[in-house]
């Protein structure tokens, strides 16, 4: 499990006077599905492009199996199977001359025939590009990254556009790639599907790395703590929850008092309630989620100010 195989080091990339990529460190496990996960221009496409040796790194460092992407780019491509964010072909080639064409690349492809059932694609061989749907685009995209049969696949946005059932389907193809063996480096900035997708995740923010962990790690290192909410039976007496220490913010959402704070509070405000003769009715208990950790972590300065 702990078989690196992405490994990255302090990178660092700019264009002109824009740093998209500061100081990325990050590693991937063979076998994982790892998300990379931000916010539009934090930097993620960059680094991915410079995992997969399309881009020259100014500083820091990247191994791909061992390989540095750009000095050894021949044999990296070889392994590494890319899926970028606009996938673009000629608008007349066939879904089968677009595989075929690909395969022309690789010693040992993968059969495309097979490939192409596997992905759902079968009875769409003889289809022109510009014809597909977007889901159908997507799983092509897919398929011309899995040609090669590499041992690592990188998928940018794969489901970007994408309607929530063809979204689904795209994230079963991924569990699906990932069962043949593939590690998949997965860019995304959709919570849900991080969450439900990644094994491990980290999130970028200004080009940097600001944490790493599972979704549920991440979830639980949220500083807001939970979200108790009931409407209660009678009028509260003035201090009696605020006095509370776990209490750190208390305010009314349509006739429900909603408060904010640890774990602990919940015990004390239910205790207090119950001193001063009152009852919590339609009481709702929230843990924070990998959302409330991704707004948290990724706010500017300017945003937690406000
Ligand atoms: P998104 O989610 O919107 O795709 P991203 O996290 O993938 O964003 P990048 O595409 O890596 O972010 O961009 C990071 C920063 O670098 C942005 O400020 C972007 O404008 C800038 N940038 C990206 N590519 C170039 C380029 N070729 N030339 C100049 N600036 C660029």
């Amino acid at each position: 499990m702990d078989d690196p195989v992405i490994e990255v080091t302090r990178l660092h990339k700019a264009y002109g006077s824009t740093h998209a990529v500061r100081d990325v460190s990050l590693t991937v496990r063979r076998g994982e599905i790892f998300g990379l996960l931000g916010r539009n221009g934090a930097g993620k496409t960059t680094t991915v492009e410079m995992i997969g040796g399309l881009r020259r790194a100014d500083g820091g460092q990247v191994r791909v199996l061992g390989l540095d992407p750009w000095a050894d780019g021949a044999r990296l491509r070889q392994e590494v199977g890319l899926q970028l964010q606009s996938c673009e072909l000629q608008p007349r080639i066939t879904v089968r001359e677009a595989l075929d064409l690909y395969a022309a690349f690789y010693p040992d492809p993968a059969d495309p025939g097979a490939l192409l059932a596997e992905l759902g694609l079968a009875e769409k061989a003889s289809t022109r590009f510009d014809r597909l749907s977007g889901g159908q685009r997507q799983r092509l995209s897919v398929a011309l990254a899995l040609i090669g049969r590499p041992q690592v696949a990188i998928l940018d946005e794969l489901t970007t556009g994408l309607d929530p059932h063809a979204r689904r389907e795209a994230w079963d193809l991924v569990r699906q790639v990932r069962a043949s063996g593939v590690t998949v480096l997965l860019v995304t900035h959709l919570m849900e599907e991080a969450e439900r997708l990644c094994d491990r995740i980290a999130v970028i923010a200004d080009g940097t790395v600001v944490a790493t962990g599972t979704p549920a790690e991440l979830a639980a290192s949220v500083r807001t703590g939970r979200t108790l909410s009931f409407v209660p039976d009678g009028p509260v007496p003035d201090g009696l929850l605020d006095a509370i220490p776990g209490v750190h913010g208390i305010s009314l959402v349509e006739g429900r008092l909603v408060l904010h704070g640890t774990n602990q509070m919940v015990q004390d405000v239910l205790v207090a309630l119950a001193g001063a003769g009152l009852r919590a009715d339609d009481l709702r208990l929230e843990a924070p989620n990998l959302e409330d950790a991704f707004l948290d972590l990724t706010r500017t300065e300017k945003e937690a100010a406000a």
